[in-house]
């Protein structure tokens, strides 16, 4: 079932690791199949060198396990909540990266400071608020991605446009078209946190000005998009 996706997102739980976003087994990826609404994720607690394709479980969006022996990841609620809130999400990626945590636990979003978070990202990567001692005790995983969605509702925010997001006290999520597709902007999120940390270290954050940021991100992405080859996917 669903072998293809489950080869990506075996791959880019791997690459977590091997691109250092990660220590121990500290994060997660998952991709979605929209057709039948089936969502391919990690096992919780399992060593990304030890993890293989019989290892991911399979799940509904209700939470219902279709397929696999192990528990999913803790944060699977978080996923579910994402994927049914934005129906254009095909992939989620969590970490615990060092720069991108760094931000979370200052409690402070990353605004656009440079060519090259316009090119990953339209604009600041918010901060999410902390959840109260009711959401952490009541559904805390289920919660984190409600609150997630409050943080881009309440300031506007398309989440194809910024896919990212700094929880408070916690640590990053992204999420793309696919699960690799996630997984890059957590590399990308990784570093332009780096960047913004070493400013900061020396100063204060300034923004680029909007015509900057509407050049790279438009030359990127969306209808008029020139980056990249045409032939090559
Ligand atoms: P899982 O192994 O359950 O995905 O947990 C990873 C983690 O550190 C969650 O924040």
């Amino acid at each position: 079932m669903l072998e293809k996706l489950k080869d990506e997102v075996l791959e880019a739980n791997k690459l977590l690791k091997s691109e250092e976003l990660i220590k121990l087994t500290w994060g997660n990826v998952s991709g979605i199949d929209r057709d039948s609404g089936l969502v391919v994720i990690k096992p919780s607690g399992v060593s990304y060198d030890k993890m293989q394709r019989q290892d991911l479980v399979v799940l509904d969006l209700d939470g219902n396990v279709v397929e696999g022996e192990l528990n999913p990841s803790s944060d699977t609620p978080t996923h579910l909540h994402l994927y049914k809130a934005y129906p254009q999400i095909g992939g989620i990626t969590h970490t615990h990266s060092l720069n991108a945590t760094a931000m979370c636990q200052m409690g402070q979003e990353l605004p656009c400071i440079g060519t090259t978070h316009a090119d990953h990202f339209y604009g600041t990567v918010p901060l999410a608020r902390t959840l109260t001692k009711a959401e952490v005790d009541d559904n805390y995983e289920l919660n984190t991605g409600v609150v997630i969605e409050e943080t881009f509702t309440k300031n506007s925010i398309n989440v194809m446009e910024v896919p990212a997001v700094l929880l408070h006290f916690h640590a990053p999520f992204t999420w793309g078209k696919s699960a690799m597709d996630s997984f890059k902007n957590s590399v990308a999120l990784e570093s332009c946190c780096e960047m913004a940390l070493k400013a900061l270290a020396c100063g204060e954050l300034q923004e680029m000005p909007q015509h900057i940021q509407d050049k790279h991100y438009l030359r990127k992405h969306g209808k008029n998009a020139t980056y990249g080859q045409k032939l090559i996917k």
